[in-house]
């Protein structure tokens, strides 16, 4: 199964394995991880971040089994840049009979692409798209070179309508309860698996200097009694997960 119980924090609460041919992200999310990381190791500075080049494992030519589910990508994303060998690699993994989790923030031309190029492994994907608010502006904000939350359900409602497995990830929630609680809205009728949800996580450490004010506006959204109320509104909805940020909240202040 894709969705079961892992002792990980980010991408290894979702696989036991990532995937990644390309350094930089056309996105450009102001609270990125990866560039975060590719700034502070010397790899890329934070400013050339939306600059998409591949890396050697682009080139490769063959993918092992491997036991559990294999993300791809997970520190980049899928576009117009890369599509083409995003596809060649996925079907390595696939004809290796791996589990494929796809984790995006979907533009409808790659998915539709992605979707039909790999619709005879279509049993062993998963698409995952990440919705963290259906506010166009404040996705716009904090994800400036990503597609608008409406394409993005788009997405969601093709790869659904073609079979595949189909899950969302409002992780990380760029407002407060009320902003996750429209996603799960509008994303719920084309979703057959789950539904993640998540604070932004370390915002102050990963979320350049400049943008603080909206940091301590996340911030106080999703303060801990906000976050228990979400909680408490889906204790019972079986497609809801939580992630690590989350229910590090509820075990400090209890069900
Ligand atoms: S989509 Fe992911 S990898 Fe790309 S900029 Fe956003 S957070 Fe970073």
């Amino acid at each position: 199964m894709f969705d079961t119980n892992r002792h990980g924090f980010g991408a290894k609460e979702w696989s036991e394995h990532s995937v990644n041919i390309q350094i930089g992200c056309a996105n450009a999310c102001i609270y990125c991880y990866a560039a975060h990381n590719a700034n502070r190791f010397n790899l890329r500075p934070r400013s050339e971040w939306a600059m998409e080049e591949f890396t050697k494992r682009s080139a490769m030519t063959s993918y092992p089994a491997r036991d559990g589910v294999v993300m791809f990508p997970s520190s980049h994303d899928i576009t117009p840049f890369n599509v083409n060998e995003y596809i060649r690699v996925a079907r390595l993994i696939l004809s290796r009979g791996n589990r494929l989790l796809i984790v995006s923030k979907p533009r409808l031309d790659c998915i539709r692409e992605v979707i039909s190029k790999l619709a005879e492994w279509k049993s062993q994907i998963m698409l995952r798209f990440t919705i963290g608010s259906m506010n166009s502006d404040t996705c716009a904000f904090w994800e400036p070179g990503a597609p608008s939350p409406q394409e993005r359900i788009s997405c969601l409602q093709e790869a659904y309508s073609e079979g595949f497995r189909t899950s969302v990830s409002i992780e990380p929630m760029l407002g407060g309860i009320n902003a996750a609680i429209s996603v799960v809205d509008a994303a719920a009728p084309f979703v057959t698996d789950t539904i993640w949800i998540g604070k932004m996580n370390k915002a102050r450490l990963r979320v350049p200097a400049e943008y603080a004010y909206a940091v301590d506006s996340i911030v106080m959204l999703q303060g801990d009694e906000r976050i228990m109320a979400l909680h408490r509104r889906y204790s019972d909805c079986p497609v809801i997960r939580w992630k690590d940020s989350i229910k590090e909240v509820v075990a400090r202040h209890g069900n």
